[in-house]
């Protein structure tokens, strides 16, 4: 008798591949890399800064059409929940929702294909550092070539929501540069916190111009000055903002450099984290949507994140990203659990997905 979703998230939890545990990573894709092998997939490690990552293809190609994608990292935890609680219908363990549950449900998918692999066009790709980023994960195998028509990544959503966006992250620091004097003689100075601080308040202001839904902008650091009674020479503050999309972003840096320019204050991006924003009426989205709510029975609804995802990658290079999950809770807790119908489900909905849109003709 073949295994169920249930044995293979047991036997992944049982891997302790904690972000960074290198060795463990290792063990825990090559274990996978030996399943994808076994049953015809053109599988390889490909490993960025000692990260593992394991790309197996049903064709020979680096673009497959549709993509399976998961993260196999998770965060620390007790040595107990390395082992997958099954006693109920929620599965319990480290790991259990975030996300091994999905690499389980790949694969069973290819173990029930109705055809040999090699008649079908899809991969899967396992990554091992979501957890710190996913710069030596997806965000690299994306850089190097890898690419598809369609991602799937069951990394967030409640309870089958598709998530359709997920704000990014700007980190700005601005510095004005001033010129020391006494306190007491100011016009024979340049206050660069004075200057600074009228810049801000414009910027503070712009907020006005968005609803928070689309763009949050908040000044989390301002230092300046050395001495209380000197002209301060130099002020620098930092603002983090969070944008829905391209075209907001866009518009706040450019609303952000002008008032940069009028004010003469440098700027220096700390972090760009780019944003989800997947067209809910893309076709390959629809055709999976439908066939989610069929094998469900009932609507899929739409769903907003403010958290993120390596979705984000895959929709930066222009790629949409079904990004939805089964049932479950407590990601980073010790209560960590999925819906064991929930990943059958999953299953059963990429199973037909790729029997109607990946076989090859
Ligand atoms: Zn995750």
């Amino acid at each position: 008798m073949s295994k169920t979703e249930v044995d293979y998230l047991e036997e992944l939890i049982a891997f302790k591949t904690v972000t960074g545990d290198r060795n463990e990573s290792k063990k825990c894709a090559q274990y996978c890399a030996n399943f994808f092998k076994s049953l015809g997939l053109r599988t390889q490690i490909v490993e960025y800064s000692g990260y593992p990552n394991v790309v197996a293809t049903t064709q020979d190609t680096k673009k497959p059409k549709i993509l399976l994608q998961a993260h196999m990292d998770v965060v620390p935890a007790k040595d107990e929940l390395f082992k997958l609680d099954k006693t109920n219908d929620k599965l319990s363990g480290r790991g259990a929702f975030d996300m091994k549950f999905a690499c389980a449900s790949y694969f069973r998918v290819l173990e029930r294909l109705s055809k040999p692999a090699n008649k079908y066009d899809f991969g899967i790709m396992l990554s091992f550092d979501e957890e710190i980023g996913g710069t030596n994960g997806v965000k690299a195998l994306l850089d190097d070539g890898y690419s598809c028509k369609i991602c799937i990544l069951p990394d967030s959503g409640k309870d089958w929501h598709i998530e359709t966006s997920a704000k990014g992250a700007w980190f700005v620091e601005l510095v004005k540069k001033g010129k020391n004097a006494h306190a007491s003689e100011p016009h024979t100075g340049i206050n660069s916190a004075e200057i600074l601080n009228s810049a801000l308040n414009e910027l503070l202001e712009l907020r006005q111009k968005y609803d928070t839904s689309d763009l949050t902008l908040t000044l989390t650091k301002f230092t300046s000055g050395e001495a209380m009674n000197q002209v301060p020479d130099h002020a620098e503050a930092i603002l983090d903002i969070r944008y829905r999309n391209k075209e907001t972003l866009s518009k706040i840096e450019a609303q952000l450099s002008e008032v940069a320019e009028k004010h003469g204050l440098h700027t220096d991006t700390k972090m760009l984290g780019a944003c989800m924003d997947v067209d809910r009426r893309d076709k390959s989205v629809c055709e999976f949507v439908d066939i989610a709510q069929r094998v469900l029975g009932r609507e899929i609804e739409e769903g907003h994140s403010s958290g993120s995802t390596d979705g984000r990658y895959f929709c930066d290079k222009g790629i949409p990203c079904i990004v939805l999950q089964p049932n479950g809770e407590g990601r980073h807790s010790d209560n960590e659990w999925v819906d064991r119908k929930g990943v059958e489900d999953l299953t059963e909905m990429i199973l037909q997905y790729i029997e109607k849109y990946a076989i090859i003709d």
